[in-house]
Parts: structure tokens; sequence; C-alpha cells
């Protein structure tokens, strides 16, 4: 289990989109509405990249 994107979208229109956004490093967003929602997924995103438990532990080779 690492990084886990919980999305709920009604099929009406009208309804209100929701979200949940949860990381093993204790990183946590709760979204309600389209907008936020959107913005939900876009930091879920890009929190995967910036994680510190996430991202790939390589060493780097230096030439
Ligand atoms: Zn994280």
């Amino acid at each position: 289990m690492t990084a886990l994107l919980t999305i709920t979208a009604p099929p009406s229109w009208s309804a209100m989109p929701s979200g949940r956004s949860w990381c093993v490093c204790g990183y946590e967003r709760h979204a309600i509405g389209r907008a936020a929602t959107l913005q939900l997924i876009e930091n879920h995103t890009a929190h995967r990249d910036h994680c510190p438990l996430l991202a790939p532990v390589e060493g780097r080779t230096a030439a």
C-alpha cells in the first residue's frame, strides 16, 4: 500500500463529487465539489513525485 486516491463522482451532473487522497507518509486531503476534486487529483499526482516515501531512493549515479 502506497498512495491511495479515492474519488466519488455521482452520475448526476448536479451531485457533488468528492475525493480523498491518502498517502503512507501522512499526507491526507479531502475534497468536496468538482473543482476541489480535480485539484485533489492534481495534488495527489504531484505528491507522488515529491513524496519522501514514494520517491525512488536510488543512488544518483554521478559519472
Ligand atoms: Zn506521501
